[in-house]
């Protein structure tokens, strides 16, 4: 390996920056050996701040009803094919129930943007939650809403809530998602949940169809302006019932660089090894903490659910209890040598509500 390869990820670690060059090169030249040092770069930077702990979010998805039609997603409106159901208020408070007997310190309820789930409907959710397990965060994960709606949400005890952007590039962003979406409206939430207090996750699919390296060094140059808490970054996998169906899926290894590069662009951000990783490779959520993520996210939705909730074809975990993902991913993490934390896992920089 060159000496100019190993200063330019020094300059990049000290810097906090990138430049489009350095990440063509990694993205489309780079040698196995050059890309052993970035990754090994990032695992000791993820390291130094979090030592190897590992923090779970105990996922709910408890809608897969959504009024949206984004072109990549296996529960757009349009799917007549998804069987679609809803959970009640008692559901999602016996998986949180449930997680919390599995010593998950973090709910996260994710779900299509289902009008059903007024903001009230939340809001007692919300609360309920916290009221249950008060030494808990909540995050929500349930689309574009109003700066009013996101406000009523913190007020009511929620404390972070995860958006992906998608994609930066407003180009990009009209060839996934239908006239009715924009990417401007997607920003300005983000910018809202922080201006109002949340910890705020971000992110992208990798491969989506038409990326560019451009569009993804214009998602970090977003990030850099964001400076999110979380980053959710997976590889985009088709779904056999969208407009995508035949597109081929991200590649896992350029999932993984783009892991390494955040951790060393954001040496604090939680960095989640997804679940679609972990579809495209059996080994995906591991190799995802080796290249410096350190956020897990298993399924607590009830088994009934489970197959349902299909963004992409082929997701793990559908036939499992939350019990075995528990227990699975905790032996995961020490077979290569991390081991799951029992806390809330906030962000490192994290001082409280204001
Ligand atoms: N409705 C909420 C929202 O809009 O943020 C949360 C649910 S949405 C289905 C969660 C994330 O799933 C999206 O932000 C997207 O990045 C990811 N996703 C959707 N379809 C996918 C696919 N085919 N492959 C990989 N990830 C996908």
């Amino acid at each position: 390996m060159s000496t100019s390869f190993e200063n330019k990820i020094l300059d990049m670690k000290e810097k906090k920056e990138i430049s489009l060059e350095l990440l063509s090169y990694i993205l489309s030249e780079a040698s196995e050996e050059e890309k052993e040092y970035l990754m090994s770069t990032a695992r000791e930077i993820a390291q130094s701040v979090f030592g190897k702990d590992i923090y779970l979010r105990g996922l709910i998805e408890f809608t897969n009803y959504c009024k949206n039609d984004c072109y990549y997603c296996g529960i757009r409106c349009s799917n007549k094919n998804a069987s679609r159901y809803r959970l009640t208020e008692e559901e999602i408070l016996s998986c949180c129930d449930k997680g919390a007997e599995l010593g998950f310190q973090t709910f996260v309820l994710q779900g299509g943007e289902d009008p059903y789930y007024t903001d009230d409907k939340v809001c007692e959710i919300v609360s309920k939650i916290k009221k249950a397990h008060p030494d808990c965060a909540v995050t929500l994960s349930i689309g574009e809403k109003s700066y009013e709606s996101y406000k009523r949400f913190y007020d009511a005890g929620a404390d972070r809530y995860l958006l992906r952007h998608e994609t930066a590039n407003e180009e990009h962003y009209a060839m996934l998602h239908p006239a009715s979406l924009s990417g401007a409206h997607r920003k300005q939430c983000l910018r809202d949940l922080k201006e109002i207090g949340f910890q705020v996750g971000c992110g992208i699919m990798i491969g989506t169809p038409h990326q560019t390296i451009e569009n993804i060094y214009e998602d970090i140059l977003f990030m850099q302006d964001l400076q999110p808490h979380m980053i959710g970054i997976g590889p985009f996998i088709a779904h056999k019932d969208t407009p995508f169906k035949d597109q081929p899926s991200g590649s896992v290894e350029t999932t993984l660089l783009i892991l390494s590069i955040l951790r060393i662009l954001f040496p604090k951000v939680l960095l989640p090894a997804t679940t679609a990783l972990g579809t495209a490779d059996a080994m995906g959520r591991e190799k995802g903490i080796l290249a410096g993520a350190n956020v897990l996210m298993p399924n607590l939705s009830p088994s009934q659910v489970r197959d349902k909730y299909l963004l992409y074809d082929g997701k793990i975990c559908t036939g499992e209890e939350a019990a075995e993902c528990n227990v699975c991913l905790r032996a995961r993490m020490n077979k290569i040598g991390y081991q799951v934390a029992d806390s809330r896992g906030d962000h490192p920089d994290f001082t409280g509500r204001m």
